[in-house]
């Protein structure tokens, strides 16, 4: 606040976890009332995403534009967004994506507007000191995530952009444990560097992805109310453990090129490689088995219903994973 002093400051505080559309509709009314010209986010990816949805809907003329941003119809102008980073794992302080939930309609979903993408994120690792280890585990497995989606597809002629997921992964797998430990400053850069990375969009570039993942993960946050990452390592390992066949070559690659297997062959290298990708969830401490997130009782039908209201009917980079899938999926979190 000292920093900003020559400014004219009008603050807006108690955006949730999962940030709720009512709210950001409050923030609109206030941020219109006064003419904000710029909305400063300080926060993590949860304020971020409000912010960037926010900077929208203050320019929307429909004071209820749920429907037509999720039909990709945005305002041409926008109020832009910059970011104060204090909780770094869903790079949304470099990216276009805001995940909006909406307690009126019961649903959890992206939005994308490449126009609200930031025009300046200040990222201090030493915001990261008073972390507390679930949220720095949560943190890594939610930046891990993020890559394998847009690696872990189909193999295609993007040497650049899996040679740099690679190098992502191996660095979170390097310095997610010695966050968790020792929270070093060296720690926290490393860390807050490699999930901005992990989705500014650079490695998407040109390449299939996934979000299937995602997809479930926000539906199970939406209904249960779990952490968005505890989701993900609940729902990943099962995932790719699916769809081992069609992702084989990139699995036994990432196996090899990450976490060092040597197996020879592709297939017993791609199970040895989702086994290791289990095992450093858990050693982040993060669920993957349901009975990890007792005594909640996750219900497959449940989740098959939002993604139904979500139109997330046909998820992952072949689009073959649909209500059946889900559920074979989800039978595997045992
Ligand atoms: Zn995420």
């Amino acid at each position: 606040m000292a920093t900003l002093d020559s400014c004219e400051v009008t603050e807006f505080g108690g955006i949730e976890v999962n940030p709720h559309y009512e709210t950001v509709l409050k923030a609109a009314g206030l941020a219109r009332e006064v003419a904000s010209d710029i909305i400063l986010a300080v926060g993590g990816g949860s304020v971020i995403d409000a912010a960037k949805f926010l900077g929208s809907a203050i320019a929307a003329e429909n004071s209820d534009p749920w429907d037509e941003f999720a039909a990709g119809r945005y305002p041409e102008k926008i109020v832009p967004v910059g970011c104060v980073l204090t909780l770094p794992a869903t790079g949304s302080e470099s990216n276009a994506v805001s995940v909006i939930s909406s307690v009126t309609r019961d649903l959890k979903i992206p939005f994308a507007n490449e126009a609200a993408r930031p025009v300046f994120a200040i990222m201090d690792p030493s915001t990261m000191a008073s972390l507390d280890r679930r949220q720095l585990g949560n943190a890594v497995v939610d930046a891990f995530t993020h890559v394998v989606e847009q690696y872990l597809t189909l193999p295609g002629n993007t040497p650049v952009q899996y040679g740099y997921s690679e190098v992502l992964l191996r660095t979170l797998i390097e310095w997610g444990p010695k966050l968790l430990k020792e929270n070093s400053p060296d720690a926290r850069e490393n860390v807050m560097w490699a999930a901005n990375q992990a989705l500014n969009g650079l490695i998407g570039m040109g390449v299939r992805q996934d979000w299937s993942t995602h997809m479930i993960g926000h539906a199970i946050t939406a209904l249960y109310g779990i952490d968005h990452a505890r989701t993900l390592s609940l729902v990943m390992p099962s995932l790719l453990r699916f769809k081992i066949r069609s992702k084989q070559e990139m699995l036994a690659r990432y196996a090899r090129n990450v976490w060092n297997v040597q197996a020879d062959d592709d297939r017993i290298a791609a199970e040895q490689g989702i086994a290791a990708t289990e095992d450093f969830f858990r050693r982040m401490g993060l669920p993957v088995k349901s009975s990890d997130v007792a005594p909640t009782k996750i219900s497959a039908d449940d989740i098959v219903a939002h993604l139904e209201r979500a139109g997330q009917v046909q998820l992952g980079e072949m689009a073959d994973i649909s209500a059946k899938e889900v559920r074979e999926i989800m039978a595997a979190v045992t």
